[in-house]
């Protein structure tokens, strides 16, 4: 049993990592409070509660939130949980949480999570899910994945970003719809609700050098740099775009990410 990494970004939102110890991903998942509902962002790599106790931190987690927000009375208190993108390293989590009372597990497709969101003009579009006091755009980000979202909350002013930007290999399945995704992003981040203060992706992957990332499978990062990357990455994912070999596994290495062409 490897509890997660868990990190209060502030009062109501919790980053939350699954250790290295119970999958070389350790990937990243974030679970906002609202006055009515909370968020749960990805449920990590491992379907076995005993390998990594998801369901159960998920509820120690917001049993301590409803202690310090006396005011929030409905109960069952309802959870959805939803994905940044339907790779396996984060959705293997949800059928520990289904049988949640209160939860609503939002499908894995790009029709359910059209469909759940409300888009009607996928994927340029925004919309918003209310948590009660804490509105969320949703924002279309297919490329690394079909299914992709990314999440901007303007209560912390984080755009969670998934695998699409990260400090590490940015995989690009599908090169047209990727560059349009990074293109909304920035069009959001120019005219957003509220500031965008910083980029949280699923992954940390980069070395503590410039331009490297520990390989694949690595299970031990002491020099990985911070999750949090600015709202100016984009940009240069951009420009380092515009220099990808269009052959598989054309890489591109900058400072912070290591963009890959990754046809699959
Ligand atoms: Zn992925």
């Amino acid at each position: 049993m490897t509890d997660p990494e868990i990190t209060w970004l502030d009062a109501n939102t919790v980053q939350l990592r699954q250790p290295k110890a119970s999958h070389w991903e350790a990937p990243f998942l974030f679970l906002l409070f609202g006055r009515e509902r909370s968020l749960l962002l990805d449920t990590g790599a491992t379907t076995d509660e005993t390998v990594f106790p998801l369901a159960a931190t998920v509820t120690r987690l917001t049993d301590q939130w409803l202690r310090r927000n006396p005011a929030v009375f409905t109960r069952p208190y309802p959870l959805i949980v939803a994905h940044t993108h339907a790779h396996g390293d984060h959705i293997a989590g949800d059928a520990l949480l289904r049988p949640r009372p209160g939860a609503t597990v939002v499908g894995t497709t790009p029709a359910q999570v059209i469909a759940f969101f409300g888009f009607q003009r996928w994927p340029d579009e925004v919309v918003t899910l209310d948590l009660g006091q804490r509105p969320i755009d949703v924002i279309g980000g297919p490329g690394h994945e079909p299914s992709a979202v990314a999440f901007f909350d303007r209560a912390t002013g984080i755009l969670f970003t998934g695998d699409t930007v990260l400090p590490g290999h940015l995989y690009v399945r599908d090169i047209v719809p990727y560059r349009a995704t990074i293109e909304r992003l920035i069009r959001f981040r120019e005219a957003a609700p509220a500031p965008v203060r910083e980029l949280r992706g699923a992954h940390i992957e980069m070395a503590g050098v410039p331009r490297v990332a520990y390989p694949p499978g690595t299970l031990d990062q002491p020099d990985e740099p911070e999750l949090a990357l600015s709202p100016r990455i984009l940009e240069r994912i951009l420009s380092a775009l515009d220099e990808l070999p269009a052959s598989p596994d054309g890489r591109v290495a900058r400072k912070r990410f290591i963009v890959v062409h990754d046809p699959r």
